[in-house]
């Protein structure tokens, strides 16, 4: 049996990786969820997501509002239908509210910051924005404005891979499309401006080997990451990914997008960064709707995300088909998320909830 600690080997990830065995995967979330309790504790953090805009210039691959998505009906929330929302959370109880959106410059630089001080002033929530990649100024602009944390996927961390689902925009900074993604630079800049931040990748994507996954795991703990959000990759009949596959499936290399494959990325990750902040996340719900959600909180996660963007804007936020909750109302959400918690014996957190990393890099900030 290969010990399960965080200084695992490469071969050691990938024969977990690939453990079929059901007692042997038993133990493997066993032990993730016993460090996951001395890590960060028994509170799962809800973080109230608005997704404020599906408008995004961005040609992804994978992804349903990207501009290969043509008949989407495209939205953007007014300042005050985002600020509702955010009241919602603070009166929900939430500690943080998430900002999330596809790449939209319309959303300006002056006019989130504008936002992140308002939600600020009136609810003291913590801040976590999810706008894609974005000048470095934009950036000091929002953290200078109150947002406390940024999360940016790099996806997967195979050069490669990157490059064919995650075409350049025409304002990216140029890449030669080898070593580190540029994703993964960019994560370094916002920890350097002093935010949280949180990346993670999708799990079976066409193409992606075991290889791909174990330099993913090794890319989360290079970085110390404070967030890991690890979900299957689901494909979007509108987008080119769903029906383009290269050749890893024929060497018998290709990660199923399954759930027992993603949960078992999600306790790995919490084995190799202890005390990140790991949500089980929604494309996990979306694979098993019962008990997707309870089953990676058991497997390490630690954070779930209720929705709070009004419903009639929610089904046009449509990443992937079939998105769960998409038809529930924040309340709904709310009651339904925290029974999960309770009927696995946990409890519902509360305040911002930040990673103790960060918590620890605040006190010798105030030292
Ligand atoms: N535009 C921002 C960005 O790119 O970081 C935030 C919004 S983006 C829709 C949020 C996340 O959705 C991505 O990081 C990606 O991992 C996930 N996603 C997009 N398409 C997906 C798909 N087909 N299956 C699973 N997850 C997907």
């Amino acid at each position: 049996m290969q010990a399960l600690t965080a200084e695992m080997d490469d071969a050691t990830l990938r024969s977990w990786l690939r453990e079929e065995d059901p007692a042997r995967v038993a133990r493997l979330f066993a032990t993730a969820d016993a460090v996951r309790a001395a890590a960060v504790g028994d509170a799962v953090h809800l973080r109230g997501l608005i997704e404020l805009s599906n408008a995004c210039v961005r040609a992804c691959a994978y992804c349903g509002l990207s501009v290969h998505h043509r008949d989407l009906p495209r939205y953007r929330m007014t300042a005050e239908e985002v600020l509702d929302c955010a009241r919602r959370a603070a009166a929900l109880g939430y500690g943080t509210v998430v900002l999330q959106a596809g790449e939209d410059p319309a959303l300006s630089g002056p006019l989130i910051a504008d936002l992140i001080r308002a939600i600020k002033r009136e609810t003291g929530l913590a801040i976590t924005l999810s706008l894609g990649e974005r000048s470095p100024a934009d950036w000091r602009l929002w953290r200078e404005a109150g947002a406390d944390r940024y999360l940016l996927r790099f996806e997967t961390s195979n050069p490669r891979l990157y490059a064919r689902i995650h075409p350049p925009a025409r304002h990216d900074r140029p890449w030669d499309g080898q070593g580190e993604v540029p994703r993964v630079r960019m994560l370094r800049e916002l920890q350097d401006l002093g935010y949280e931040a949180g990346t993670g990748i999708m799990v079976g994507i066409p193409g992606q080997t075991w290889d791909d996954l174990i330099s993913d795991l090794r890319t989360f703990q290079r970085l110390d990451i404070e967030m890991i959000g690890v979900g299957p990759y689901i494909p979007h009949p509108e987008t080119p990914l769903a029906h383009d596959f290269d050749g890893a499936a024929e060497h018998g290399q290709q990660v199923p997008n399954d759930l027992p494959t993603t949960l078992k990325v999600v306790a790995l990750s919490r084995l190799l960064v202890p005390d990140a902040n790991i949500p089980a996340t929604t494309a996990v719900a979306t694979l098993d709707k019962a008990q997707g959600r309870e089953d990676a909180l058991r497997a390490g996660a630690n954070v779930v995300m209720p929705n709070l963007t009004p419903p009639q804007y929610r089904v046009l936020y449509e990443i992937y088909p079939e998105k769960a909750c998409i038809h529930e109302t924040a309340e709904q959400c709310h009651a339904c998320l925290t029974a999960r918690i309770h009927s696995i014996g946990r409890r519902v957190g509360t305040g911002p909830g930040s990673a103790p990393k960060r918590r620890r890099h605040l006190l010798q900030e105030s030292a």
